[in-house]
């Protein structure tokens, strides 16, 4: 049972919420929010889950974060939250739980890869050694790794195609009724409007009287509550409503290859010196390399770095001689300033929650049901007090 802790602020009740950006946090927000009753407005610029959410590495993992505990705990849990939404709507094309490959390049990385999975095994993570004859025996035979490589396993992790995720939550949830705006950018919150409901019970509004959430399209929407899901926009939105929300410029290049025509020659995610590689589905692979990240601000042409991405999987992977690139695209993670969730509603704005988070891919689904939980019931997840919105001021 996880616990939780009550949250400050009025007791009115959440009838309609808007979910302002429907990327996978707002999709996940949207569809659990759905399941407990409460009517949601899917808004979103662009098309859902077309954002950072569709240029991700979208690797979902623990590994990675053993920065601090609380973090780790959270990501372990997002891991388990995927299986149950799994389990609940079905996999699809969109679940992918092929476990993520690891190996260094030099010893000094590779002392640390060790040094990282012997923490891991302390804390329950599930790691097994391999070495790098074995992966190309039994898991991957087109890489190039050394035959005596410790290469570490991680076979709870996975892979999700974000886009067809969000499409699978946002439809479900529309069909159970809820409502989309997509192609209109909320340029507005204002205090006030009918609402959706959310009396008191006593002829009047406890707290706060809900919002008025103006569109790029000059319409408008009477809510009880909006959700900030914008994602690298969260800053705006927040401003929207008096809240400064400080975000780190932390900006990923991401390239994908279409290997049309020939075998796709890998089958799960990894990490390999120099840069990361999954599959995409329908004959697509994902390139990324915090490498390559480092040379965005250089002045180069994203086609360029496409290059690059290309030029550094084909030293791991030659076969991938065989793919061309389709497109590469830049975009900047949203990342809170301190590099940690922002999750929650703000003290001192009722009705204004935040959902904005870095490694989004792996949260997502955990945040969406914890937040919901939240909204809904009035009270935050344990699992969240490190994360809350009002350490920002
Ligand atoms: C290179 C890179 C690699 C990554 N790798 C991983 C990984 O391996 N694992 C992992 O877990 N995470 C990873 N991440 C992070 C993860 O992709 C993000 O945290 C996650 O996708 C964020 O989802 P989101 O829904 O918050 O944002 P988005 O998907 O960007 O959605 C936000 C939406 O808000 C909309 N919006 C913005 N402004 C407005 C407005 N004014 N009105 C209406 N709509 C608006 C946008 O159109 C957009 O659709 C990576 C990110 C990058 C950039």
């Amino acid at each position: 049972m996880e616990g939780t802790f009550t949250r400050k602020g009025s007791d009115r009740s959440i009838e309609r919420a808007a979910i302002i950006g429907t990327g996978i946090l707002g999709a996940s927000v949207g569809w659990n929010l759905t399941r407990r009753g409460v009517q949601v407005v899917f808004v979103d610029a662009g098309q859902p889950g077309e954002g950072v959410t569709n240029w991700s590495f979208s690797w979902v993992n623990a590994s990675n974060k053993t920065v601090r505990r609380s973090y780790f705990d959270l990501n372990v849990a997002g891991m388990a939250e995927y299986r149950d939404v799994a389990g609940t709507i079905g996999p699809d094309s969109w679940w992918h739980p092929t476990g993520h490959l690891r190996w260094a390049g030099d010893s000094a990385a590779e002392a640390d890869l060790l040094e990282t999975a012997a923490l891991l095994v302390d804390w329950d993570y599930r790691v097994e050694m391999r070495t790098g004859a074995e992966v190309r025996r039994r898991f991957e035979a087109g890489l190039t790794v050394p035959d005596n490589a410790p290469v570490v396993f991680y076979p709870d992790e996975a892979w999700v195609h974000g886009r067809r995720l969000v499409a699978r939550l946002v439809g479900d949830a529309v069909a159970a009724g809820a409502e989309q705006r997509f192609g209109a950018a909320v340029r507005e919150i204002g205090a006030g409007g009918s609402g959706g409901g959310g009396q008191d019970g006593q002829g009047g509004r406890s707290g706060w009287s809900g919002w008025t959430v103006g569109l790029s399209d000059g319409t408008a929407l009477d809510v009880d509550a909006v959700v900030n899901a914008a994602g690298p926009a969260a800053a705006d939105i927040a401003a929207l409503v008096g809240r400064k929300l400080p975000m780190r410029y932390e900006p990923g290049a991401v390239t994908r290859l279409s290997c049309a025509g020939s075998p796709l020659p890998i089958h799960r995610a990894m990490h390999v010196p120099h840069i990361e590689l999954r599959p995409d589905g329908d004959n697509s692979i994902v390139l990324h390399s915090r490498e390559i990240d480092a040379l965005i601000d250089t002045g180069k042409d994203p086609a360029d770095l496409g290059q690059l991405l290309h030029d550094l999987a084909r030293a791991a992977v030659p076969t991938l001689t065989n793919c061309r690139i389709t497109e590469t695209r830049i975009s900047n993670r949203p990342i809170p300033a301190d590099g940690f969730p922002s999750v929650g509603t703000v003290p001192s704005t009722p009705g204004y929650y935040e959902a904005v988070t870095h490694s989004g891919i792996t949260l997502g689904p955990i945040l969406g049901r914890l937040l919901a939980s939240e909204i809904v019931d009035g009270a935050g997840a344990d699992l969240l007090s490190d994360f809350r919105p009002e350490r920002f001021g």
